[in-house]
Order: structure tokens, then C-alpha cells, then sequence
């Protein structure tokens, strides 16, 4: 790889988009600071899915082996009605053999990523919060879904309630766990789960509640009143939540994808540029799709505004294509009454006279490759 001239670069936040960009600049020869304002990146989060088109950025980063050994492979998703009736199954074992979808506790991910941006040579500076953002060559924000950057390059915006909201909570997995993301589809609720290969199991249950307006990771819940909202739920889930001890919860806002992502010297990724909701499972992806594409388009072109502008182009499209497929996910899996009967009907006979259908919907988003770029 060729070794660039330009200006070191700075990063705010030490997420899975800043840490997978530095990683990606400092392998390309950029000197690369992150700040991250957490005094250390500890056990925070719980699951996150990963799909093949983020593999393939990790496989080209060198860190595949590393990646494989913290998570587990999911070898299909099993939608199932609420009391675990099976509705359909998407054979991604079967029918996409070479595919590598994983699951991961994100601290985990969080880590590894930490260890090869600083074996990369990239200097990590934890405890630093930036309040005033820097006059720097290149400044990139990786800071979240609140970003300091994002207003600046975009003006004040209100995000919407969706009148959803989520918990999420780890329990201990069985042994012998079903290698498989299960969903169990309710009126007005879901159920999503799935083993993290470190011993624990991750639960996010979903439930329409329009009096709640939190945004965020840690707010604490009640373990009862998940319980209870799930309490006409049958299959596993009464024997998962019975578990439960401690569980966060955060309302679902949609937000629109930044119409500017750049401006020639600062540039948004991941979640500070398109947030999503969690209901297609790319948040984690896209940051290290968009991390690759960045790196990929500074590293090509030496005048910094082209590449930056390059990198807006070609990523805008293909977020705002998945975010509007998420935002359909999340009315499919609430429905109700009859629309919910003849839905669950349609899926169960498009999975029995063509099981390959449904995967194929997704051939667009999980064929991608970033790094052919
Ligand atoms: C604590 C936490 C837990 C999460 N848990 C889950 C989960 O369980 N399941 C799931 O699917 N997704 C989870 N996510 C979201 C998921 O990780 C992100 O959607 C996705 O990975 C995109 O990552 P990102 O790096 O763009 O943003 P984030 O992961 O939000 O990372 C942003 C980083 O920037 C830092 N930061 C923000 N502002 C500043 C500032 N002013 N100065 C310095 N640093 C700053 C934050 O501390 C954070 O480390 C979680 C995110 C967070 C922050």
C-alpha cells in the first residue's frame, strides 16, 4: 500500500466507525489521533450482528482470524410468530455457504479494533471529550448518533420518535446454543435473539409505547416491565426473560442520513452520518463500510476535497438504502389482525415453494464489497 504525504488526521470517537477508520488510514501509512471521551472503552453494549459485507473489510484489514475467534457464526434467522410458530427461515448456512454472517458482543469488537488501530501506530486518547471542535487538516466525526460535528456541517435537526421502544439485556446461553438469529413477531412487538458465542445470549425486544422520549444506550429498565409486555409470548421467550436481571432501554428515533457529510477538511461516518434503527441489523456494518470507503478514497487521491467529496458520493446511496430498508422491517414485524394473518401466511408459502426468495430480497445489501474499491 502506498504511503500518503497528506496531513495527519483526527478522529472524535473510539466507536467501531472511528476505531475501524483508524485502523484503515494508519495501515495506509496516515498518523492518525482518536479521542474518545470515555476514560476507557469498558464492557458496554450487548449483540450486534455482522454481515459479510463488513466481514470483508476485516478480512482486508488482517484481522479475520482475530474476528472469528470473538464471535460465532449465524447459520440462519428463524422468524417465528409470537407464541414461536415458525413463519419462515432464512437458510444463510445453506444457501450462501461462502457468506460469513457473525455475532459479536460489540465491547468485544470494540476491543479488538482498539488493539490493531494501536498496533496500526494510532495514538488513542481516552478521557478526552471535545467540546470545541479543533482547527485541524483533517478532522473526521465518528462521534455518535448526538454528533458535535453532524450540526455543524448540517444545521440543527429534530429527530422523530417512532413511538418505539427497545431493552436489551444479556442472559446466560445454553449450552449448545441455536447458532441462529430467532424473531418472534407480535402485535405491536418483537423479540429478537441470538447466542454471542462468549457464553451469554443477547435479547432486544421491541414494543410500540409512544409515552417514552429517551435516546440512548444505558438508560436502565425494569426487568418486569419487559416481562410483562412480552407475557402473552410462548416458544423460549418466557424462559429467556425469566432470566433477565438487568436490562437497559432507549426509544427508536428515526433520523434523516446528513444531506452534507463533508465539507473538504471534516467529514461525518457511521452513525454521526445516518443513524438507523436497529431492525436490519447495519448500524455496526455501515460504520465499517463507511471506515474502508474513507480510507480507501483518501488514500487514492492526494487533493483531500476530491477524495472527501468521492467518499460522499459513493456511500450516501447505498445508507440511505438500507436505512429506508430497516425503517419497512420495522412496520413488517409489528402488524396486527388479519394484515398480520395474511402476512405470516404469504411468508410461510414464498419460504416453502422458494426458501431462497427472502435471502435473495437481500442480495443487494449483503453482496456488497466494500473493499473492491
Ligand atoms: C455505549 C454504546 C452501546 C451500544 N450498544 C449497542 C448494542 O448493544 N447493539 C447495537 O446494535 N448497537 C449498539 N450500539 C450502537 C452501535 O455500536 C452503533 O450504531 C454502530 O456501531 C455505529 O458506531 P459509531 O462508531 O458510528 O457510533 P458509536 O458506537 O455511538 O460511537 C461513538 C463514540 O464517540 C464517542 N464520543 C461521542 N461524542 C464525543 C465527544 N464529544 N468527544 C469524544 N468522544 C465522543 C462516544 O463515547 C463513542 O465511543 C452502541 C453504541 C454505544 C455508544
Amino acid at each position: 500500500m502506498s504511503v500518503p504525504s497528506q496531513a495527519p488526521i483526527t478522529i472524535v470517537g473510539a466507536g467501531i466507525a472511528g476505531l475501524t477508520a483508524a485502523c484503515a488510514l494508519a495501515q495506509r501509512g496516515f498518523a492518525v489521533t482518536v479521542l474518545e471521551r470515555a476514560g476507557q472503552l469498558r464492557e458496554v453494549g450487548a449483540g450486534l450482528q455482522i454481515s459479510p459485507n463488513a466481514v470483508r473489510v476485516l478480512e482486508a484489514l488482517g484481522l479475520w482470524p482475530r474476528f472469528r475467534a470473538i464471535s460465532v457464526a449465524s447459520e440462519r434467522v428463524e422468524l417465528a410468530d409470537s407464541m414461536g410458530r415458525p413463519v419462515a427461515r432464512l437458510d444463510l448456512a445453506r444457501y450462501r455457504p461462502k457468506d460469513r454472517f457473525r455475532l459479536v458482543h460489540r465491547a468485544r469488537l470494540v476491543a479488538l479494533l482498539e488493539q490493531a488501530a494501536r498496533e496500526a501506530g494510532v495514538r488513542i486518547e481516552l478521557g478526552h471529550e471535545v467540546t470545541d471542535l479543533p482547527e485541524v487538516p483533517l478532522l473526521i466525526g465518528a462521534d455518535g448518533v448526538k454528533s458535535r460535528l453532524r450540526p455543524l456541517l448540517n444545521g440543527i435537526e429534530t429527530p422523530f420518535f417512532t413511538g418505539q421502544t427497545a431493552w436489551r439485556a444479556l442472559i446466560p446461553a445454553e449450552p449448545d446454543p441455536t447458532p441462529a438469529a430467532q424473531v418472534f413477531m407480535g402485535p405491536g412487538r418483537h423479540l429478537v435473539s441470538y447466542p454471542l458465542g462468549n457464553g451469554q445470549r443477547n435479547i432486544v425486544a421491541v414494543l410500540e409505547r409512544p409515552d417514552w422520549h429517551d435516546e440512548g444506550w444505558s438508560i436502565p429498565g425494569d426487568p418486569a416491565e419487559l416481562r410483562a409486555a412480552f407475557a402473552r409470548f410462548g416458544g423460549p421467550v418466557p424462559g429467556w426473560l425469566a432470566q433477565v436481571d438487568e436490562v437497559g432501554q432507549w426509544g427508536l428515533f428515526r433520523h434523516p442520513v446528513a444531506a452534507h457529510w463533508q465539507d473538504g477538511t471534516r467529514a461525518l461516518i457511521g452513525d454521526a452520518a445516518h443513524p438507523t434503527l436497529p431492525f436490519l441489523a447495519q448500524g455496526a456494518v455501515m460504520a465499517i463500510e463507511d471506515a474502508w470507503t474513507l480510507a480507501a478514497c483518501l488514500a487514492a487521491d492526494p487533493d483531500q476535497a476530491a477524495a472527501l467529496a468521492r467518499f460522499e458520493a459513493l456511500r450516501k446511496p447505498r445508507c440511505q438504502r438500507i436505512i429506508e430498508a430497516a425503517n419497512a422491517n420495522a412496520r413488517n414485524y409489528h402488524l396486527r389482525g388479519p394484515t398480520r394473518a395474511v402476512a405470516h401466511a404469504g411468508l410461510r408459502a414464498v419460504n416453502r415453494l422458494a426458501p431462497t426468495r427472502l435471502i435473495e430480497r437481500f442480495a443487494w445489501l449483503y453482496d456488497h464489497d466494500p473493499t473492491a474499491l
